[in-house]
């Protein structure tokens, strides 16, 4: 672990400084928090990312999953976490791929500088296929892909790496059974004219989070060996096949194949709802923070917030919280837990675009005074992202990953220098 690989978060957001190291900006390697510091002052509210937790968790991963290599799936921001940094930690730890939905996504990787092999999967008819191609980014193919993906190769004089994708059962993208040995000759040609090469055959698992739906993961399995099948019988020899997120990595280790796509599990969050991430030695890599904005007294029966859907039972204190869901915070989590200078509240009221409000119970007003610490969810307090994701209706994935622009993405490293104990096994 390198200290240069601890990002500078204003960076991301100053259009010309992405990647470039700045004149007198020395990283010290404990934690960018403290370069942020000196210039503007704390943050006023930040997702802090700890790329020690990305590290153990990639490796933690990565052990699990072994002889298998591991793509680190950074799409989406790194599902709100910032994909450099944790494109960099994941490599750092073992990872050998990095996944992404779009091309746009893999070449915002490539010019931070990052060469490790990608694959992107999710294309449009304006997909930069070129670009991809002169970046060396492999691409997935369902079918129509193919000819744009050829085209571009033959105008660049390079063959194209293409993972063929079959559709078991999600019904999203890749080829359909039907279509699959047709799509398997046409890539095959392709192949045999250089124009491509067909580096990868892969899957997307539908019910893997779920445990008592194994037989339908078992059908999605026989539908992929029998589709590999099928393209090795029709001339193609892909390096990796690969179907395992991370529901099929911590729970399906016939899922594993040559490749497993990690995404949530490296963020340190748990795809099922019964199982916590500690169960799986996973560590969540994100806190999001603020401070108390306001703290007064307020008589019994005072309604809080639009709609006066909360009132206070008793004369009490309201701390505001300046989070909302313009920030991301999503609005329908009512009753979500909050952290006030390490004790636990509840949210008590709408949530409003900028700010929420918390009925600290008590006339003190030593208790929850303006600037004291917020957490709504984190390590430090305890409270899980799932939590807040359940007080809203939705899942981890989308509460992380939504957390909006307006937060700041603060990477801090724990553990500079922390051996992951990964084995260092060869790139793929
Ligand atoms: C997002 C995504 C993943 C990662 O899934 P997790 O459940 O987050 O591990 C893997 N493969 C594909 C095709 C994806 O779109």
């Amino acid at each position: 672990m390198s200290a240069d690989h601890v990002t500078d978060p204003r960076a991301d957001h100053q259009p010309g400084f992405r990647g470039n190291p700045r004149p007198g900006h020395t990283p010290t390697g404990s934690s960018s928090t403290t370069a942020a510091l000196k210039r503007t002052g704390p943050a006023e509210r930040a997702a802090v990312v700890d790329l020690a937790a990305i590290r153990h968790n990639v490796a933690a991963l990565r052990s699990w999953v072994q002889p298998a290599a591991l793509m680190a799936v950074v799409k989406a921001d790194g599902y709100g976490h910032g994909a450099v940094p944790v494109a960099r930690a994941a490599l750092d730890a073992g990872a050998t791929w990095l996944g992404l939905a779009h091309v746009s996504e893999a070449l915002e990787l490539r010019e931070a500088g990052i060469s490790a092999p990608m694959l992107a999967w999710l294309h449009t008819r304006d997909t930069p296929f070129g670009r991809a191609v002169e970046e060396n980014i492999d691409l997935g193919a369902s079918g129509w892909e193919l000819e744009p993906i050829a085209a571009a190769a033959q105008r660049l004089e390079r063959p194209a790496r293409v993972h063929l994708k079959i559709d078991t059962g999600l019904g999203r993208n890749g080829c359909t059974r039907e279509d699959w040995p047709q799509v398997v000759a046409h890539a095959a040609e392709l192949q045999e004219s250089g124009l491509i090469r067909v580096v990868g055959i892969f899957s997307h698992l539908a019910v893997a989070d779920e445990e008592e739906r194994e037989a339908e993961t078992d059908e999605q399995l026989e539908l992929f060996h029998a589709a590999v099948e099928t393209a090795r019988a029709g001339g193609l020899n892909p390096d990796v096949r690969h179907i395992a997120n991370t529901p099929g990595i911590l729970d399906r280790p016939d899922s594993h194949l040559d490749l497993v796509r990690a995404g949530l599990g490296i963020y340190g969050l748990t795809p099922f709802t019964d199982r916590p991430a500690a169960d799986f030695d996973l560590r969540p890599a994100m806190s999001v923070t603020t401070t108390v904005a306001q703290n007064k007294a307020v008589a019994a029966d005072h309604g809080v917030s639009y709609g006066y859907r909360y009132r206070t039972a008793a004369a009490t204190r309201l701390a505001l919280i300046p989070l909302g869901y313009g920030d991301g915070v999503p609005r329908a989590a009512l009753d979500a837990p909050v952290s006030i200078g390490g004790r636990r509240y509840e949210v008590a009221g709408r949530i409003a675009m900028d700010q929420f409000v918390v009925d600290l119970g008590t006339e003190d007003p030593a208790v929850a005074p303006v600037g004291a610490a917020v957490e709504l969810f984190g390590p430090k307090s305890g409270i899980t992202a799932d939590e807040w994701a359940s007080a809203a209706g939705t899942i981890n994935y989308e509460l992380v990953t939504r957390i909006g622009s307006r937060v700041p993405r603060i990477h801090v490293d724990t553990q500079p220098g922390e051996d992951t104990g990964a084995p260092t096994g060869p790139g793929l």
